[in-house]
């Protein structure tokens, strides 16, 4: 994905990479390499699901092989069509091809089933009417074994009869189970006869009605693997004592085997990743929606301003390892902006406008002058920028009694207007309260473009806008969402709400803007110049323009580089 010729790089390769590598040498799987990417439909993809993806199909795209997107649609209670939606888009978005590869576990549903009558047959699959909680009794703890179900010596027969009336919606939910016959004394507790099937009378989001029973995870997963012929079979490291099990449920079937290769999730701070907590955000309102820009969900980070190319450039350096551990989003939102910043076509805002008349300029005149869209990149061109009599700048870049070190502009004082003239602060207005309303300035005209004839210097560079031509937007800038760099982190009786950041969200109306951006469309990224990225909200429309903040320009991750 990161390199055009999808060619392993020459660096070291990582351990999974290797393993792949190994295997293609030694002619595993005829040197066929084919991994899938396993949602489930529960909840919008976030950057640890980018992680995996970028993994998964980085591999398959790297060393010539195949890569699927499967939905693991097994459990009914929480998929829905609308997460399913989310996930092909999203996984588009990032870059990853499955070349029509889009595959639903759900549509295995009858060759899982068949499977489980064989193991039934082989008498390694038995019915037991255990409720949970006895199952739960039954199967001891870490360091004592478990005791046998008085279920588990069922004939064939019987099994097989009682599991097809399961199947047939005989008996009600949580009634019965299908175990796999294994080992309640194995020091693995997955091992201990774990469930394979339950009875749930649920309407799946692609089956309806067709099944009263459904398979469980580790049975269904390997079994999905299997059927796609996968090689890689890429998991996160809490998946690693269910490897036995996975293999475990392989070779009873004698089925082709796919290789379970487990790496660790990425964990970043002030970010939460659980998806059953990004919903309870969702649902309880603390956000505007799984697409809300503050969320680490992938619609989130779209609409915020995220690339694609800086996501997969993240994922690319963090890399991947088996050890657990938290990476700083100082990392992430240093890959942002180097892809912002060759790439953001550069444009002058200001967010909290005040007013400066040039008292020199001629009434009703207007000047076009050449402005660059963006230093990084020659061929992105110039534009044309309005200049008048009226104008705003930054209320910050002006103070009336100066500190030492602020060169901005100040009664008496000459500034640059980036792309104009030089001007000078002459007077400053108030309102009967004493807030300053206007500054009357005059300008130099042998300034024009920014310099001055004469070799004079000044010591700042002021972005401004024409009152005259300046748009109106809406700017929305954006804090964490949670105080704590772990947002698990709580005091006794709290949950992760108590460390949502209340002033996450800053909304700033009135904000101007340049008028090259009044044909601008959701998702269209951009630099204000001086204040950081922006992208354009899907709320925004002509006649009103709201924008988000993506990030600022300053790089705290390239100071942590240096002091270290
Ligand atoms: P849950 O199972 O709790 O609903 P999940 O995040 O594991 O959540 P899945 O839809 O099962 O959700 O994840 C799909 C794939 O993404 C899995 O292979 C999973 O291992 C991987 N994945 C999920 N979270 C991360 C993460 N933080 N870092 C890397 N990979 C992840
Ligand atoms: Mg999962």
């Amino acid at each position: 994905m990161e390199n055009n010729n999808n060619e392993p790089n020459n660096e070291r390769l990582d351990f999974i990479r290797q393993i792949v590598a190994d295997d293609i040498e030694n002619g595993v799987n005829d040197s066929r390499v084919h991994t899938r990417f396993p949602p489930e439909p529960n909840g919008y993809l976030h950057i640890g699901h980018a992680k995996s993806i970028c993994l998964n199909y980085g591999i398959a795209a790297e060393f010539g092989g195949k890569f699927n997107l499967r939905f693991d649609d097994t459990n009914p209670c929480k998929e829905e069509q609308e997460y399913v939606d989310s996930i092909i888009e999203d996984v588009r978005w990032l870059g990853a091809d499955w070349q029509g590869r889009l595959l639903f576990g759900s549509d295995y549903f009858q060759q899982m089933y068949d499977w489980a009558v064989d193991l039934i047959k082989k008498g390694k699959a038995y019915v037991c009417d255990l409720t949970a909680e006895e199952t739960r009794a039954h199967r001891g703890t870490l360091t004592e074994p478990g005791k046998n179900s008085p279920y588990r010596d069922r004939s064939v027969e019987e099994n097989l009869d009682l599991f097809e009336r399961m199947k047939n919606g005989e008996f009600p939910d949580g009634s019965k189970t299908l175990k796999a016959k294994i080992d309640m004394a194995s020091p693995n507790v997955n091992l201990r006869d774990p469930v394979m099937y339950r009875i749930l009378h649920a309407s799946h989001h692609r089956t309806g009605d067709a099944w009263n029973i459904y398979p469980m995870y580790d049975w269904a997963h390997g079994l999905e693997d299997s059927i796609e012929g996968i090689t890689h079979s890429i998991c996160t490291l809490e998946f690693e004592n269910h490897r036995p099990l996975y293999d475990w449920f392989i070779d009873a079937l004698e089925i082709y085997h796919p290789r379970q290769i487990e790496f660790a999730r990425l964990n970043l701070t002030y970010t939460m990743m659980s998806k059953r907590k990004l919903l309870q955000l969702v649902k309880d309102k603390h956000v505007s929606g799984w697409d809300d820009s503050r969320m680490p969900t992938l619609s989130g980070m779209r609409r915020r301003g995220f690339s694609p190319e800086a996501i997969r450039s993240f994922c690319k350096t963090i890399g991947v390892n088996k050890f657990n551990s938290t990476v700083d989003y100082a990392l992430l939102e240093h890959c942002l902006r180097q892809h912002l910043n060759a790439t953001s076509p550069r444009v002058m805002a200001v967010l909290n406008p005040l007013k400066v008349v040039i008292t020199n300029y001629p009434e009703g005149e207007v000047d076009e002058l050449d402005a660059v869209n963006n230093p990084e990149d020659v061929s992105a061109g110039t534009r044309k920028v309005p200049f008048g009599k009226e104008l705003y700048v930054e209320r910050d870049d002006f103070m009336e009694e100066p500190p030492r070190k602020f060169f901005r502009l100040a009664p008496g004082r000459e500034v640059r207007l980036r792309y104009a003239y030089f001007i000078t602060c002459n007077e400053v207005i108030k309102d009967a309260d004493g807030n300053i309303t206007e500054l009357h300035c005059t300008y130099d005209p042998a300034t024009r473009g920014g310099d001055a004839p004469d070799g004079r210097k000044v010591k700042a560079t002021l972005h401004w806008v024409s009152a005259e031509h300046a748009l109106d937007a809406e700017v929305r800038l954006y804090d964490h969402l949670f105080t704590k760099e772990n947002p698990e982190e709580t005091e006794d009786g709290q949950d992760f709400t108590a460390n949502l950041n209340p002033d996450s969200l800053k909304v700033l109306s009135g904000c101007k803007i340049e008028p090259s951006v009044a044909n601008t469309k959701p998702l269209d990224r951009c630099q204000f110049e001086r204040l950081g990225y922006f992208c354009t909200d899907k709320d925004s429309t002509p006649g009103k323009l709201v924008f988000n903040k993506t990030v600022g320009l300053k790089d705290t991750w390239a100071k942590i580089q240096k002091k270290q």
